[in-house]
């Protein structure tokens, strides 16, 4: 299938044949059809696969289809839950947009009223906003819903998590007259998604896209067993210095992320980072370092890397692992997005070979070993976890015995 199938406007199949994207993706071609049909939208894939054009396109036939008549403030309004978001989907909205009339505007926090005040003064036909930032315009009557015609909400999960679900459906109330919602979300699994769409949308097309194996079978994962922090350092900057152009490092803690910063720049490695509570600005321009690739290396810890999105990331590395699974999924899903061949590589010491073994459960796809010859660990892999709760229990019975 082709954008052209999708009877998108030629203007729209211009910009994104310009932006890079042949065909649609699962997820486009799953919901564009019924979003062109007016119907409401319940979707939800995995992180990387292309959801953002896909409710970007059908927007933007709709406001082609439906030329605004007069002037008037904002037509399409999509919701974001962080900062980061609301600019990465504005920039595909421009994207988009390119070779059409349409005007699209963002409002965040981090940027000065003053800003704010010139967006919303021109005859907005997509805006995309945190809800906070969006909310505080309402309320002071700065900002005008009510030619809202259709309302998206991207990342509803992560929006549910951020305690934004109160502020959502206010701004919904305000919106009242839109003709059109669309929730996209990661995962529809849990009660505050359903919930949050039962609350929206009106009889949506629930939409959900197992990614093909093409679109999926592309994240090349291994691990690197580690002696101890000075073994994860060598294995990291030789990793670096290998053929990688552009790789986004996790790290533990904000101390452990200075540490390694250090170290890295002593070793002449070019490398920006992000850290929680860091000034907006600071982190704009780090993700921009990174984003134009002046920068081929960002370090970041999970929370900081909350919300980012980097297209094409060549490598995710693991320098330390993280506790939870789902976490571990998250970060990798920054690299090998829609269909890009990615690498996940992760620096384990012996008490991280649990973890391992929890994330090759959870993906349902074991990790395998790797090493660098010149950089063979000292020690032997540990014994799977399983074995190892055997081992416990037979010495428990010992014990028993032994009690006994
Ligand atoms: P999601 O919101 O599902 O996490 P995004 O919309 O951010 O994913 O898209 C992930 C990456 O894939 C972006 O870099 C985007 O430009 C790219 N992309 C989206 N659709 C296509 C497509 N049809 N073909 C190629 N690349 C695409
Ligand atoms: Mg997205």
């Amino acid at each position: 299938m082709t954008f052209q199938d999708l009877e998108l406007d030629d203007t729209l199949c211009h910009a994104v044949a310009d932006m890079g994207f042949s065909k649609p993706t699962s997820i486009q071609s799953l919901v564009i059809p019924e979003a062109m049909d007016s119907r409401d939208i319940l979707a939800s894939a995995p992180t990387g696969t292309g959801k953002t054009a896909a409710f970007l396109l059908p927007a933007c036939q709709f406001l082609l289809d439906y030329p605004r008549q007069e002037p008037g403030a904002t037509r399409v309004l999509i919701l974001t839950p962080t900062r980061e978001l609301a600019i990465q989907v504005y920039e595909q909205a421009r994207a988009i947009t390119a070779k059409t009339d349409l005007v699209c505007g963002v409002i965040t926090g981090g940027i000065n009223y003053g800003t704010d005040k010139e967006t919303l003064s021109q005859n907005l036909d997509i805006l995309v906003a945190t809800p906070g930032r969006l909310f505080e315009h309402i309320e002071k009557e700065t900002a005008d819903c009510r030619d809202i015609e259709c309302l998206i909400l991207d990342e509803a999960d992560r929006m549910l998590d951020m305690g934004f679900a109160s502020i959502v459906n206010q701004i919904a109330a305000e919106a009242r007259w839109r003709k059109q919602n669309m929730l996209f979300s990661a995962t529809l699994a849990g009660k505050g998604v359903r919930e949050f769409a039962t609350n929206i949308l009106n009889d949506p097309a629930v939409l959900e896209a197992q990614p093909s194996r093409k679109e999926k079978a592309k994240i090349h994962q291994w691990y690197h067993l580690a002696d101890d922090l000075t073994h994860k350092q060598a294995l990291l900057l030789h990793i670096l210095q290998n053929d990688i152009s552009n790789a986004i490092v996790f790290v533990k803690t904000r101390d452990r992320l200075q540490a390694l910063k250090d170290f890295l720049a002593a070793e002449g490695v070019m490398v920006c980072w992000l850290q929680g509570e860091m000034p907006q600005d600071k982190r704009n321009a780090a993700l921009a370092r990174f984003k134009s690739g002046e920068v081929p290396v960002l370090l970041a810890t999970d929370v900081a890397a909350r919300g980012i999105d980097v297209p094409n990331v060549s490598h995710v590395i693991n320098y330390d692992m993280p506790r939870k699974a789902d976490i571990y999924v998250h970060r990798i899903g920054r690299t090998g997005r829609a269909g890009a061949k990615g690498t996940a590589i992760s620096l384990v010491e012996a008490h991280d070979i649990e973890m391992v073994a929890r994330v090759g459960r959870f993906t349902d796809e074991p990790m395998k070993p790797r090493v660098i010859d010149s950089l063979r660990p000292k020690h032997k892999t540990p014994k799977a976890p399983v074995k190892k709760k055997k081992v416990k229990k037979s010495a428990a019975k010992k014990k028993a015995k032994g009690k006994k």
